[in-house]
């Protein structure tokens, strides 16, 4: 057994088996295995299922293309039991001590080298199949199909890091947990894992090896430890954890259809964050009384290319229907920064934090903004939808905002589609700007949701992405503390509501703070739900000093 450890961004224990996370389009990488035999095992393996996958696409080609043209089907299945080929393969794992993708790589390189400098015009072509060969066992080596990471089976992924749009495109169904070498505990992969419902640990650095891969594993997410090929006692031991946590789960859902009010009777609304429309099902179990923060940006994170309004319209009338009149708060697209969708093509940016994200890009390019709106409006029709706006430092821009959205609401009239008029429009106070003016935006939305994480960000002037100032990012800070009590102030002067939708709203030692401040609403990941209303529960408001 080896025991490594990171920093835990959400708890719950899980056992089961390692996957590495193989980017596509990678270039193949050596490392150094601690027992090549059982590379040679992993190879055999993945040349076999080849082989299959080779069955399936020569049975196809006869159907589609006829015997003659399906041969060369019949050709790459012979390349693949070639004994020259696979003793190149074998012998590189077994005397450099490496892993198979590099053997598999180099020895088609080589392969195919010597095939196009030989005279013979039929060995000259078979330079292109040896490398398609190569290809297709590296591909199954990293469990890769169509150019993504497909899996088969619930498994921990493991990886370096894991981007956003990355994270977002795997099978939800088959990630028992993530562990990274890199991340940040604020970054939005692991805010993902927490939306998920997910145990996930990070910054475990080069202790991760990747020869993990397929190993057993048991993640202790409360504590950030991971123990490779566990002991028996060990195995117990968090066997006996995972039966505690969850019966305190069970436990918890007996406050399902319970208030969110305190011992002296205040009442907080407490919603939940969502990526994406698969996320319902855990906020309806959790009986959230709403979606504070649907982070739509997700839905392009996604997609390959611009997801279309009618896709959108489809994805926001379920969630608003499966709500059914509960309130289901839509922020417009934040890409940008960390959330970097290949297909916007957005220029690098020495500063991209600081860049062209989110609301700016919108009051850019219209035309993406207008679509969104849209899709929006449109869904308005089917249950209780509002709108909010990220990033936002000015009136200005509100201003314009509304603008865009009178344009679009005369367009959708005229065209005699149905859409609810008076949306509430909402904006995101993440910036110091925003609260510093908050009094002046509270007189133009009828509400406003604190980002927390981009607001301790940008007041503490930390990058929210970078892990080596995690121990300095620190949203307890009475400078946030007090943004958010004046922002809240300003707020319910001019008669509007305020939420929390930062990670901050789910941190249950500042409930009591927040309660006390007069936070309208706290937005939090659907797994955190009911241990927020208990914590409400607890909680007597007329016993709390205000401290900041
Ligand atoms: C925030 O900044 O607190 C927020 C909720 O938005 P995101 O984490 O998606 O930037
Ligand atoms: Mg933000």
């Amino acid at each position: 057994m080896e025991v490594i450890k990171g920093k835990s961004v959400f708890g719950g224990i899980v056992i089961g088996k390692i996957a590495f996370y193989k980017k596509s389009n990678e270039k193949i990488k050596r490392y150094k295995v601690d027992k090549p035999e059982e590379e040679v095992t992993r190879f055999d393996n993945a040349k076999q299922t080849a082989l299959l996958q080779l069955d399936e696409l020569y049975k196809k080609a006869l159907t589609e293309v006829g015997e003659a043209n399906a041969a060369i089907v019949q050709v790459h299945q012979m390349m693949i039991e070639d004994l020259d080929y696979l003793d190149s393969i074998k012998n590189i794992i077994l005397t450099q001590g490496v892993n198979a993708e590099y053997a598999v790589g180099v020895t088609g390189d080589n392969f195919s080298q010597m095939f196009s400098t030989m005279e013979d015009e039929y060995m000259k072509e078979r330079a292109a199949d040896v490398l398609d060969i190569s290809n297709r066992i590296v591909r199954v080596l990293n469990k890769e199909e169509d150019g993504r990471f497909k899996l088969t089976e619930p498994v921990i992924i493991a990886a370096d890091d894991l981007a956003p749009s990355e994270t977002i495109q795997l099978d939800k169904n088959m990630v028992l947990s993530f562990i990274t070498r890199q991340g940040s505990t604020n970054s939005h992969t692991a805010i993902l894992a927490r939306t998920m419902n997910i145990p996930a640990v990070i910054g475990i650095g080069e202790e991760l090896k990747q020869e993990y891969d397929g190993k057993y594993a048991i993640i202790d997410g409360f504590t950030g430890t991971i123990y490779i090929e566990p002991e028996e006692n060990v195995l117990k031991e968090m066997e006996v954890k995972k039966k505690q946590d969850e019966e305190k789960k069970i436990l918890l859902q007996k406050l399902r259809g319970q208030e969110n009010i305190t011992i002296d009777g205040k009442k907080i609304n407490i919603y939940a964050n969502i990526g994406n429309s698969t996320d319902i099902g855990a906020v309806l179990k959790n009986d959230a009384g709403g979606i504070g923060l649907f982070r739509s940006e997700f839905l392009y994170l996604e997609k390959d290319t611009f997801p279309t309004e009618d896709e959108q319209f489809a994805i926001y009338k379920y969630v608003a229907e499966s709500m059914a009149g509960k309130k289901v708060i839509i922020r417009t697209l934040d890409i940008g920064a960390d959330k970097q969708v290949g297909y916007f093509d957005l220029p690098l940016e020495e500063n991209p934090a600081l860049g062209y994200r989110a609301i700016r890009i919108c009051l850019t390019v219209k035309d993406i903004f207008k679509t969104q709106l849209r899709a929006l409006y449109r869904a308005s029709a089917y249950g209780n939808i509002a709108i909010m706006f990220p990033m936002i430092t000015s009136l200005e821009e509100v201003k314009e905002i509304k603008e865009i959205i009178q344009e679009v609401k005369a367009e959708l009239a005229e065209t005699g589609i149905d859409f609810k008029d008076n949306l509430e429009l909402g904006i995101m106070i993440e910036t110091p700007a925003a609260v510093m003016i908050s009094d002046l935006l509270a007189k133009e939305v009828d509400f406003f949701s604190i980002g927390t994480n981009d607001l301790t960000q940008y007041t503490l002037a930390i990058d929210r992405q970078n892990p080596k100032l995690d121990k300095f990012y620190n949203p307890h800070h009475p400078a946030i503390l007090r943004m958010i009590q004046l922002t809240a102030d300003n707020a319910h002067k001019n008669g509007k509501w305020i939420g929390i939708c930062g990670e901050l709203a789910g941190d249950l030692s500042l409930t009591e703070t927040f309660l006390k401040m007069g936070i309208d609403e706290l937005s939090v990941s659907p797994g955190l739900v009911l241990g927020l209303r208990n914590k409400v529960r607890e909680s007597d408001v007329s016993k709390i000093l205000k401290n900041w």
